[in-house]
């Protein structure tokens, strides 16, 4: 079994996120979407939330399963019997800042791989960051959420 583990915040998942899901599906048996939670770190959206909203997401996926973990994500993997790492890769900063996390994993846990996708141009602009300020300044970040995601933050919104 060839089993990826997708780690992140996912606060929230964005329509980047989802692009690496799908151009990985076919290459793996199961890929564990699996959010890193660490209760010392301030989220916008509370974990429960961010849960639902990738279950939505991936709801006709049978290939893909969500997930969440604290601590060393390579322990993780080892935990749940996961041989590979996805991330994306948007420019330069994030290849320097995945290089190192790629090395360190591959040693702590015991030659686990982490595969890279070069995000599509359509999508290097997006960011979890960016979407989050485009929330929190009452603007419509629909355009780079799944339709879903999209839907339940602006309905929210409105209700706020
Ligand atoms: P983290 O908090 O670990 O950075 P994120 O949820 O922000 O987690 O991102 C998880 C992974 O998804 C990272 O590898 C990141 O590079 C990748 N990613 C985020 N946005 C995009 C995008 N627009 N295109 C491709 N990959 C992306």
């Amino acid at each position: 079994m060839k089993v990826a583990v997708f780690p992140g915040s996912f606060d929230p998942i964005t329509v980047g996120h989802l692009d690496l899901v799908r151009r990985a599906v076919p290459l793996f048996d199961e890929i564990v979407v699996a959010i890193g939670f660490n209760a010392k770190k301030e989220y916008l959206f509370p974990l429960e939330q961010r849960l639902e909203w990738l279950r939505a997401v991936f709801e006709n996926e049978p290939k893909v399963k969500v997930d969440h973990f604290e601590n060393l994500t390579a322990h993780y993997c080892k935990r749940i019997g996961a041989n590979y790492l996805l991330r994306g890769l948007r420019n330069a900063s994030d290849f320097d800042y995945e290089k190192t996390i790629s090395q360190l994993n591959n040693i702590v846990g015991d030659g686990i791989e982490t595969i890279f996708f070069i995000s599509r141009p359509a999508y290097s602009h997006i960011s979890s960051t960016i979407v989050r300020e485009i929330i929190k300044g009452g603007g419509d970040a629909s355009p780079f959420l799944p339709e879903t995601v999209g839907q339940h933050i602006a309905t929210q919104n409105k209700l706020l």
